[in-house]
């Protein structure tokens, strides 16, 4: 048992492959419970898209050992020490805005979505003032409006509603939904395939041959790979869920077939780099993970944080602690003199032998119809994404 720098004591994150904090959380609410709650007269809330996907993150364990929206204490303690109150490991605070108008007086609120759809049904336990600066100050390092994350934050009521949940985890429609799974089901996965070791792969965007060239690289030593694209609520700009899958399928006739499982992660992107690598990590390892690849400037967002800034916050952590096995790699490109993928961890060669496009001068090729370098992006990656950019 370790103990914090105040002398408290820090609970272990339990062993490899185990859930964090011990116990897989399930708060998912039956069909007949919802009904019998949806007509018992109970106040509303309506919720953002964003705390619909932590909602379901909730109730399907991904956010163990949570099992609601956080109160006054825990929103501090995971703020100011990066732990919950009682010292487990925690980065984000996960909270549920109480818009002024909406009244709170009942011991039970109902969870609807924007149309009015029931998601899930919430114990009051507290209302309390966010310090919406303080948190974007110390989770996300700046109060910048511009930040996206930031902007979620800032932009939130006042008021925060706290308590455990319960929610529907009802399947979702299209292949993206039908690849939503829950961490239990993750979890069966992985024990059918026999893989007592896995490396979880976090994106928002397609993949192209670099980030191809990092799972395979963790393939070597693990028996198996979550591709686990985030699908909740991104940035605009960000290609959408339905054309990235169809890009993730692609990718996937490159590696064997009984080696990789492909999972939609519904979740809200927060883009707070390294606090966020940290959760994507916990996420992981609640999904059955015992590995998770950290690449450049992880869910960073602009120039707010540092290139190896996550890389450096996971590694300093416990490792007991975390729980999950961080593989910190940097950017792998195309080198002509090796004849091959690298990194400058393995290539010697000058820059100019590397075939690199930056972000905006591959959406721009695309946008024009142009196949990048097959070095670059296989060619039906590629195809998926001129179709999404032009029409
Ligand atoms: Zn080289």
């Amino acid at each position: 048992m370790m103990t914090n720098a105040i002398g408290e004591k820090m609970v272990a994150g339990a062993g490899r492959g185990s859930p964090h904090g011990g116990r897989l959380v399930d708060q998912r609410l039956a069909g007949e419970e919802a009904a019998v709650l949806a007509a018992g007269g109970l106040p509303s809330l309506v919720v953002t898209a964003a705390e619909a996907a932590d909602l379901r993150a909730l109730a399907t364990g991904a956010y163990s050992p949570l099992t609601g929206f956080m109160d006054a204490k825990q929103h501090q303690a995971v703020c100011e020490w990066m732990r919950l109150p009682e010292g487990l490991l925690w980065p984000i605070p996960v909270c549920l805005g109480l818009p002024e108008d909406v009244r709170v007086d009942s011991e039970q609120v109902l969870l609807r979505d924007q149309a009015g759809g029931l998601l899930g049904v919430l114990q009051v336990q507290e209302v309390f003032a966010r310090d919406r600066q303080a948190e974007a100050e110390l989770v996300y390092g700046t109060t910048d409006p511009a930040h996206p994350g930031v902007a979620r934050v800032l932009g939130a009521p006042r008021l925060a509603v706290a308590g455990p949940v319960q929610a529907l985890v009802a399947p979702l429609a299209g292949p993206v939904g039908a690849r939503a799974f829950t961490p239990t089901q993750t979890r069966a996965a992985f024990q059918a395939r026999g893989w007592a070791t896995v490396v979880g792969f976090q994106t928002r965007n397609p993949v192209h041959r670099a980030h191809e060239y990092l799972m395979k690289c963790a393939l070597e030593t693990v028996d198996g790979l979550l591709l686990h694209p985030l699908v909740g609520p991104t940035k605009d700009g960000d290609v959408p869920a339905e054309v990235r899958m169809a890009a993730y399928q692609a990718v996937l006739g490159y590696f064997p077939a009984g080696r990789v499982l492909l999972g939609a992660l519904v979740a809200p992107m927060r883009y707070a780099g390294p606090r966020e690598a940290v959760l994507h990590a916990l996420v992981r390892k609640n999904y059955g993970c015992t590995h998770f690849i950290v690449g450049r400037d992880h869910a960073g967002v602009g120039s707010y944080y540092g290139t190896f800034q996550a890389q450096e916050l996971l590694a300093s952590l416990d490792p007991e602690e975390l729980g999950i096995v961080p593989l910190r790699f940097d950017n792998a490109f195309f080198c002509r003199r090796c004849g091959a993928m690298a990194t400058a961890k393995t290539c010697p060669h000058p820059e100019q032998e590397q075939v690199a496009l930056s972000g905006t001068q591959v959406r721009a090729m695309l946008t024009a119809g142009q196949l990048p370098p097959v070095e670059f992006s296989r060619p039906e990656v590629a195809r998926l994404l001129i179709d999404a950019y032009q029409s």
